[in-house]
């Protein structure tokens, strides 16, 4: 089994800080549920009371059974990608073309228009907005959304907000709400005393649910362990031991995500010269893996597999037992779990 185990008390009292400390939160659940899984995020949601949870694609809406309030699905709906929209009141569509607009003009479907930012992803650009405007008073519309870079320069997320809000205004564009993402406490706060007109609804994933990582940890269980020789050979590779030691068959593998790493940004020189060592490792056939034994992580005797990885333990080390779990170092927006462990 390969776990993921929550200390539920801990992880609660966070999630209910950041809750306090951000008024509006949208609370984000897509994907593999930041690990924790869609349903676990959802019944979370409807715990802290939140009025709207956002996902992030139409078909992870049935993921969600266990929220009583209204879905945002975040990724925009495109008539000709996505089809005909299905009917459901509890549902808010984003909208970042012209096209989903003059499709769905005169329905009832709920929608969130979304502008274009600095991060250039999705989103109605200013000329694209003043052609929407007679669709727009046709149209239920929630609110516009903005979704904004992480990296950005000092206090530019706020003059990107704030310009967007100076366009709707001068369009003569009401705005019920403005669903915002990545701005900090500082940020927030200061977009709410410039437009204090304007509801502001911050949607938050990885600050809510991952925030305090000491609140949650993957563990392997230890299925076998092997004594080997030095020379004697093991796994698919049929490698040589290059010393007496011992192979650790851990639960965990390439399935649940292990050592599959999405690519982070390597901007500063210490993080460039840590990822050439790890290349380099890996290229003398030895990579640093996951999981730790003894307080240390340990290297991959090889590769690891579908659903387990092998791990070479030196013969000073003395091997877990079967059965003994073994924390494992997770990126949790990549990493799928067996089971679910809340404490
Ligand atoms: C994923 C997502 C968020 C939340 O991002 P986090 O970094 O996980 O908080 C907000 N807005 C949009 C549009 C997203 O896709």
């Amino acid at each position: 089994m390969f776990s993921l185990y929550v200390d539920t008390a801990g992880w609660r009292e966070h999630t209910m800080q950041v809750l306090a400390s951000v008024p509006g939160l949208v609370p984000v659940a897509k994907g593999n549920g930041y690990g924790f899984g869609l349903s676990t995020l959802a019944t979370e949601s409807d715990r802290l009371g939140c009025d709207t949870l956002a996902v992030g694609q139409l078909n992870e809406v049935d993921a969600l059974k266990n929220f009583s309030g209204d879905v945002l699905v975040l990724m925009p709906w495109q008539p000709e990608l996505n089809g005909q929209l299905l009917d459901n009141e509890r549902r808010i569509a984003t909208v970042a073309s012209n096209e989903a607009l003059s499709a769905l003009t005169g329905s009832r479907h709920r929608v969130v228009v979304e502008l274009l930012t600095s991060m250039m992803r999705f989103g109605l650009d200013l000329k694209q907005l003043r052609q929407a405007r007679s669709h727009i008073a046709s149209l239920r519309v929630e609110g516009y959304a903005l979704h904004l870079p992480i990296d950005h320069s000092e206090r530019g997320a706020v003059e990107e907000t704030s310009n967007w809000i100076g366009v709707l205004e001068t369009l003569d564009i009401p705005v019920p709400s403005l669903w915002v993402s990545h701005l900090s406490a500082t940020d927030l706060h200061i977009l709410k005393q410039r437009h204090p007109e304007v509801k502001l609804r911050p949607r938050v994933g990885t600050r809510l649910w991952l925030g305090k990582p000491d609140a949650y940890v993957a563990r392997g269980t230890v299925l076998a362990s092997h004594r080997v020789r030095r020379g004697q050979r093991f796994g698919y590779r049929q490698r040589a031991a290059p010393s007496a030691g011992t192979v650790v068959i851990v639960s965990g593998g390439t399935s649940h995500g292990v050592s599959l790493t999405a690519p982070s940004p390597v901007t500063s020189t210490a993080a460039r010269a840590k990822a050439v060592a790890l290349g380099g490792l890996a290229a003398t056939g030895r990579s640093l893996s996951p999981v730790r034994i003894a307080g240390k992580r340990r290297w991959f005797a090889e590769p690891p597999h579908m659903q387990v990885s092998m791990i070479w333990l030196p013969a000073a080390v003395s091997p877990p037992a079967v059965g003994d779990e073994l924390d494992v170092d997770v990126r949790m927006t990549t990493t799928t779990f067996d089971r679910l462990v809340m404490d």
